[in-house]
């Protein structure tokens, strides 16, 4: 696949479904993974149900992310939320957008007819003259006008760092990881909420009860939960988590069902699984919303431009278009 064409967007999470929308050329998508959706991810287990282990809902003000996220079949999470469950605990009444069939969908729309090319992870950038040759990691090329990567922030920077090191010198990105556990019991655990947030707890960080969710997908004799961990469990452990993964997996169920004072030993697991994401969320600070090299025609956006949420790469990859659009047009 040697090509010469115009734009080639990295990814097909949020952020490259935002310059999707708002692009008014064509472009070619290439993606590492096997679907879209990047870190607003679920994963199916056959005969179970599924569970949104990125990306859990979206809330905003924001009235033209609002009309972005309408314009897909997005629906809104239905049920009681508390917040700050371990300390001066509260209900939380903001409204929830995720999609029925799981968050992987929550884009889908947008994508309709793109051009996308999966399992086509970008492994390397190299300038020849005017144009970007693209090499990736089954050694295939293609050559593009411009390039806008959307991947997070150490990927990017690691594919882009002869062009990009000054820029990202200057700034403090980070991106923290989290695991999150996936686990089904063979019954309800009779919770009054849909989801529980943590705050500064050593081991958990949110759960949702996914039955809430999207009951349609489930076997409705299970119930299944989403556990994130907390920051701090998880830059202690992301590192070696699949040579762990049943003893990490058994101490966020422990300490969940700890904390709703349900006894581990009298319930029955069908399923359990626990997923590393080593870059999960960025932090709030104060950058420029994104990366545009005009001479180059090399663009970078993401949410950790200036967060760690889905709203924060819609932004950032909206400012990226309208540099792009300025000078391409
Ligand atoms: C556990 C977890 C919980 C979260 N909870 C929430 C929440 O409740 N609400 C909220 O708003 N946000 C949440 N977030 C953050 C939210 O998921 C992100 O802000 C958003 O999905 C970022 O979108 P993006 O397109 O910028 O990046 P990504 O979604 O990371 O997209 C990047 C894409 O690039 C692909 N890619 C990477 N490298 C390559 C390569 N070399 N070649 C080709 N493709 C590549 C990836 O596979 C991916 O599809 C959560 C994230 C995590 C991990």
């Amino acid at each position: 696949m040697v090509k010469q064409n115009n734009i080639a967007i990295i990814g097909t999470g949020f952020s490259a479904a935002t310059l999707k929308y708002f692009l008014k050329s064509e472009a070619d998508f290439f993606e590492k993974s096997r679907g879209i959706g990047g870190r607003s991810s679920t994963r199916k287990v056959e005969g179970i149900g599924s569970f949104d282990h990125g990306l859990q809902y979206i809330s905003t003000n924001h009235e033209e992310f609002s009309t972005f996220l309408g314009s897909n079949e997005n629906s809104i999470w239905d049920g009681k939320f508390i917040i700050n469950f371990n300390k001066n605990k509260s209900l939380d009444s903001k409204k929830r957008i995720i999609h029925s069939e799981g968050n992987n969908k929550l884009i889908k729309k947008i994508f309709e007819k793109s051009n996308i090319f999966f399992q086509k992870e970008l492994r390397e950038i190299k300038r020849n003259k005017d144009t970007w040759n693209l090499i990736f990691k089954d050694d295939t090329e293609a050559n593009y006008k411009t390039v806008l990567i959307t991947v997070p922030f150490q990927q990017a920077l690691n594919l882009t760092k002869s062009f990009t090191s000054d820029f990202y010198s200057k700034f403090n990105f980070q991106m923290d990881p989290n695991l999150t556990v996936m686990v089904a019991f063979n019954k309800s655990l009779g919770l009054d909420y849909a989801s529980y947030t943590y705050k500064d707890d050593p081991e958990l960080g949110f759960a949702a009860n996914e039955n809430t969710k999207k009951p349609y997908l489930l076997n409705n004799k299970l119930e299944l939960w989403t556990i994130q961990s907390s920051v701090k469990f998880a830059k202690k452990y992301i590192q070696n988590y699949r040579e762990n993964k049943n003893l990490l997996t058994e101490q966020i169920v422990k300490a969940f069902l700890k904390s709703v004072k349900i006894n581990y030993e009298t319930n029955t697991i069908i399923h359990q699984d626990i997923h590393g994401w080593l870059y999960a969320y960025g932090k709030q600070l104060s950058a420029p919303n994104s990366f545009w090299n005009e001479d180059l025609k090399l663009g970078i956006c993401g949410d950790y431009f200036s967060g760690f949420k889905a709203e924060h790469a819609f932004l950032s990859a909206k400012h990226l278009c309208l540099q792009v659009q300025k000078t391409l047009l």
